[in-house]
């Protein structure tokens, strides 16, 4: 069965990219973020292949996300890092998912649903080392230390973890990195000092970018998310070897000859210079791709690179093809490893001026995830 859309992910990239990761992190256990559906690639059958690589751990923003992985039979460890008032603290409990807490309301939301559950609360402590986001503050972290370390005597909870987040790792030798390090640091010993420590106490602060560029950054654990997913944190850089694991293909819903002078698609802010094929691809702005790639990104159809040629729409998107032959039916890449010369995820980040992860990421529920072995069936020429 073929969709008009499709999203092939290939996981046999996606384990190479764990072996990747893991050769730059030797003695550090490894968390995967596979959260906002594995970062648009399929967020279980993408942790099954990592954990099959060799991956040790899980991370998503979100409980729910958590509770999608056990629904699917995920046993490894998870984390769960964004949690709000309200949150479904007893079923995370329920199914054994670890918690991280930055603030003493919600280790006291924590220890309230271990005692409902009679579960042991497995805490990740997060601190703020200069992000400014999740964490507690310096000022707030000798609190929520003891704040933990009172429901831990009541049994309520365990403390298996102690960490935080880089704000510049993608930016080597920002200064800010250092200092966060720094901070880190002084948490770390305030924990021992405290009795929050110890050998079973998994302490991480590390991204992709860290991970590959902070050899000292890694501490007990790294946290690599892009990098899975085959696309560099500072492509700038390096792309580290690592291999892009999805291929973002349509196939034409029509194509037809118009005359030179023809306005194509709204606005009419491309116009044919001399009779030629044009192409109608099934997938806009509804899909994820940005209107803002209009007369600007490019596609491999007919064996070329093409422009989009005028506005994107919100279900579709126009080629010119010139003479070349192009038929409904034929396949157009819009993204891959660029191994037949199409473009890669990076060079659609670079010309609508973003990141990797936000094209990936915005890649609608309409285009169909297709997981393979290999990067799958080549394009129709
Ligand atoms: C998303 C996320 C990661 C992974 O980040 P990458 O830049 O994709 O490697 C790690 N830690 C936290 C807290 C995150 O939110």
């Amino acid at each position: 069965m073929s969709y008009p859309t499709q999203a092939r992910v290939d996981l046999a990239a996606i384990r190479h990219n764990v072996a990747v990761v893991r050769e730059r992190a030797p003695g550090a256990e490894m968390m995967v973020a596979v959260k906002a559906d594995g970062y648009g690639h399929g967020m279980v059958p993408c942790a099954e292949a990592c954990l099959s690589a060799g991956a040790d751990r899980l991370g998503t923003a979100f409980i729910e996300e958590a509770l999608v992985l056990r629904a699917a039979g995920v046993e490894a460890p998870i984390l769960s890092w964004i949690i709000g008032p309200d949150d479904r603290l007893a079923d995370a409990l329920d199914a054994e998912v670890e918690l991280s807490a930055g603030a003493a309301w919600l280790v006291d939301d924590i220890a309230k649903a271990a005692r409902q559950t009679g579960r042991v609360a497995r805490l990740h402590l997060k601190v703020d080392t200069g992000t400014s986001r999740g964490g507690a503050s310096a000022a707030d972290w000798g609190d929520l230390l003891d704040r933990a370390l009172a429901v831990r005597a009541e049994g309520l909870v365990e403390i298996v973890g102690l960490w935080s987040h880089l704000a510049c790792a993608d930016m080597p030798g920002h200064p800010s990195i250092e200092a966060q390090i720094a901070r880190f640091d002084e948490a770390l010993a305030m924990a021992e000092r405290a009795g929050a420590g110890g050998s079973h106490v998994v302490r991480h602060l590390s991204n992709s970018a860290a991970t590959l560029t902070i050899p000292r950054a890694r501490y007990d654990m790294v946290r690599p998310g892009i990098a899975i997913y085959g696309l560099s944190p500072v492509p700038e850089i390096d792309d580290f070897g690592l291999r892009p694991a999805m291929t973002l293909a349509a196939t034409v819903t029509l194509a037809k000859r118009v005359p030179a002078g023809s306005g194509v698609s709204y606005g009419h802010v491309y116009v044919t210079e001399r009779e030629t094929t044009l192409g109608v691809v099934p997938i806009g702005y509804a899909d994820g791709i940005s209107r803002r790639a209009t007369n600007l990104c490019e596609v491999l159809a007919a064996g070329r690179r093409r422009k989009v040629t005028g506005r994107v729409c919100m279900d579709q998107l126009m080629i010119d093809v010139g003479d070349d032959p192009l038929s409904a039916g034929d396949e157009v890449i819009l993204f891959g490893p660029g191994d037949q010369g199409e473009p890669t995820v990076q060079e659609w980040a670079d010309h609508l001026e973003t990141i990797s992860y936000e094209v990936l990421t915005g890649i609608g529920s309409r285009v169909r995830r297709v997981h393979t072995e290999g990067s799958g069936p080549a394009p129709a020429r």
